[in-house]
């Protein structure tokens, strides 16, 4: 009976027939065990700090009791908070999926995106809206929000917003929110900032932590190949042939470097394409479907443009450079291995960066092991 009931899917929790059609045709079978654990909490009314790892199914544990608890009264009633345009779009694409035999009308909104556009879709009564802290203070600072009475709110990927400086946008913010509201905080890592952060805006929060040991997936097998600098373009080239995989994300330090790496990747008859912060937000939107839609299928990529992305099928990811910190080391590889699929991560490193990945693989107790780039004769065969 114990086996029976963790095998439960999700009429477990009660949802109306109409989620639950929208929860099977997006093909969800059972809960993740973030959901199990979270979405009765939140359906309770509680406040929640919830910590899983990246690609654990964080959105929709706080989506699907979102949409199940919509009264539909013409006003925006839920509030989700995310560092990243792309985030945004992609929480707003998930929850539309799920909800959509229930009408839930979802609305992002995030910088780059003309205000008076924004305003007009905000005018369709969204029930539910997705925001990038920045322009949704702007909309806030300037009354731009109509019928706005969000009863619940959810901070999504806060130790990512945090890390990129939006604390005193977020702690402005809920100066504009209701004060009687269920306050959910999502995040794949606990650091002080967030803690504080948690004291100031949750009322006795409800605490779920979904992690292992390590910090990373152990669905994601971890490699790095000790290379020259001159060799870095004819490695991943190489790799790409030995290991072909299905989708892979490049990552790059530098925009400019992403740029180049692809534009050299097309010259050589590959389908890729850049995704970084100095590309107008059209251009980086079309590239994340260009990728997601498969008609590129090699994704050059800065840090920052692809935080939280969630693109199934992502085989491969590449680091083109070691990163800067473990912090983005598990970011960047986070973005293979979802949903119980496998990946790769692949890093390459010059004798000098050696003890980075030393540093990484103690930080996050994952095992990256050493392997040797493949010969020309190995990549033909
Ligand atoms: P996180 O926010 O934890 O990084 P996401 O919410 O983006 O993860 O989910 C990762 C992927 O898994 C998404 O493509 C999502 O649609 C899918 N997913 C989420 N929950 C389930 C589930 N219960 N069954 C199958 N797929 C799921
Ligand atoms: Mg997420």
């Amino acid at each position: 009976a114990h086996e029976e009931q963790e095998q439960a899917g999700f009429e477990q929790f009660g949802f109306k027939e109409n989620l639950l059609r929208g929860i099977h045709e997006a093909g969800f079978k059972v809960p993740s065990p973030i959901q199990v654990e979270a979405i009765p909490l939140v359906l309770g009314g509680h406040d929640l700090i919830a910590q899983a790892q990246t690609g654990t199914g964080k959105t929709a544990a706080f989506g699907l009791p979102i949409i199940q608890n919509l009264k539909n009264d013409g006003s925006i009633e839920a509030l989700i908070i995310t560092p990243t345009r792309e985030l945004a779009v992609q929480i707003s694409d998930e929850i539309f999926k799920l909800g959509r035999n229930c009408r839930t009308k979802t609305v992002s909104v995030y910088g780059g995106q003309a205000i008076r556009r924004q305003v007009e879709l905000l005018e369709k009564a969204p029930q539910v809206i997705i925001a990038t802290p920045g322009r949704l203070l702007d909309h806030l600072r300037n009354d731009r929000l109509k019928n706005f009475n969000p009863t619940t709110i959810v901070l999504d990927e806060s130790d990512e917003m945090l890390d990129m400086g939006f604390l005193d946008d977020i702690e402005e913010i809920f100066t504009y929110l209701p004060a009687s509201r269920q306050t959910l905080l999502f995040s794949a890592t606990m650091p002080a900032p967030i803690k504080n952060l948690a004291q100031k805006i949750l009322h006795n929060p409800k605490m779920v932590k979904v992690t292992t040991n390590e910090t990373t997936n152990s669905d994601i097998s971890q490699r790095y190949y000790i290379i020259n600098e001159y060799e870095r373009e004819d490695a991943i080239v190489r790799l790409i042939d030995s290991e072909a995989p299905s989708k892979t994300i490049i990552f790059t330090r530098m925009k400019k470097e992403a740029d180049d790496l692809s534009n050299r990747l097309i010259a050589k008859g590959y389908q890729a394409g850049a995704l970084h912060g100095d590309m107008e937000q059209r251009e980086r939107q079309a590239a994340v479907n260009a990728f997601k839609q498969g008609a590129i299928d090699i994704l050059v990529a800065t840090d920052v443009a692809a935080r939280g992305l969630d693109i199934s099928n992502v085989s491969h990811v590449f680091n083109y450079h070691i990163p800067l910190n473990p912090e983005s080391y598990v970011h960047r590889i986070g973005r293979t291995g979802r949903a119980g699929k496998k990946g790769i991560a692949i890093t390459l490193a010059t004798p000098l960066e050696f003890k980075e990945i030393r540093r990484i693989s103690e930080t996050t107790k994952a095992t990256i092991e050493l392997y040797e780039i493949p010969t020309i004769a190995e990549t033909l065969k």
